[in-house]
């Protein structure tokens, strides 16, 4: 239902799953394709095992992402910009800084 990178992927699906929704991370190491499709739509994507839950899922990340409320993040390790509902770069690994700002 989504493309994102890895780590958002797998935070995601945590967050499906710990509502009760069975979620899962598919395509996260998709062979032979990355030549054919755009890079963002060959990454890894939540895919939901219920139909059911689809709407359900949909609530529960846009809850999310305003509970998360607060700026995006810079990555001390890599510079990366992290959204601020992730508390680790997805791009390096590092977990976020104690937060600097207000
Ligand atoms: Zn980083």
């Amino acid at each position: 239902m989504h493309c994102l990178n890895l780590v958002e992927a797998h935070h995601t699906a945590n967050l499906l799953r710990s509502a009760g929704i069975r979620a899962e991370v598919r395509n996260t190491f998709l062979a032979g394709a990355v030549g054919d499709i755009p890079f963002m739509e060959a990454g890894p994507q939540i895919w939901i095992d219920d139909r059911q839950d689809v709407e359900l899922a949909r609530t529960i990340l846009a809850e999310a992402s305003q509970v998360a409320s607060g700026p995006d993040w810079l990555c001390e390790a890599c510079g990366e910009t992290i959204e601020a509902q992730f508390a680790q770069c997805w791009h390096c690994g590092a977990m976020k800084p104690f937060s600097h700002d207000a």
